[in-house]
């Protein structure tokens, strides 16, 4: 994060991150923001709906990449994103065959079926969060 921020503050460019899933990271980028850079970030529902806990429960259903996090590293994503320094929320959909998400964590496919689930999740749990 860091290191792309810096390159694009050297050259001028603007940066897109994606898939942000930590607060720190989106820290990195109000900074750079508020030094007049343009850069601008997106994260994905799942960092929303799913923490480690849930992890345990269904395994690699919900293996994704950056992995899920605890439940604080989500309630702070939250808080991130109705202060808007999150600028998107996307499904990062990644679909495959229920076969793929077998195995142990290091085989199964990386990625979920989020872009069925994005929307309803910024409708419900999110619009809960404003309202
Ligand atoms: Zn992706």
């Amino acid at each position: 994060m860091r290191r792309a921020i810096y390159l694009a503050k050297e050259t001028g460019c603007k940066l897109h991150l994606c898939h942000l899933s930590s607060p720190e990271a989106i820290e990195e980028v109000t900074k750079a923001r508020n030094d007049g850079q343009d850069v601008t970030c997106e994260s994905c529902g799942h960092y929303f709906a799913l923490d480690d806990d849930q992890f345990e429960e269904i395994g690699t259903k919900a293996k994704c990449s950056p992995p899920t996090r605890n439940k604080d590293n989500q309630n702070r994503m939250w808080a991130k994103l109705l202060n808007g320094e999150i600028d998107g929320i996307t499904s990062d959909h990644s679909p495959c065959t229920p076969d793929l998400k077998e195995g142990g964590i290091f085989d199964a496919w990386g990625g979920n079926l989020h872009c069925r689930t994005v929307l309803i999740l910024c409708l419900t749990k999110g619009f809960k969060s404003v309202a």
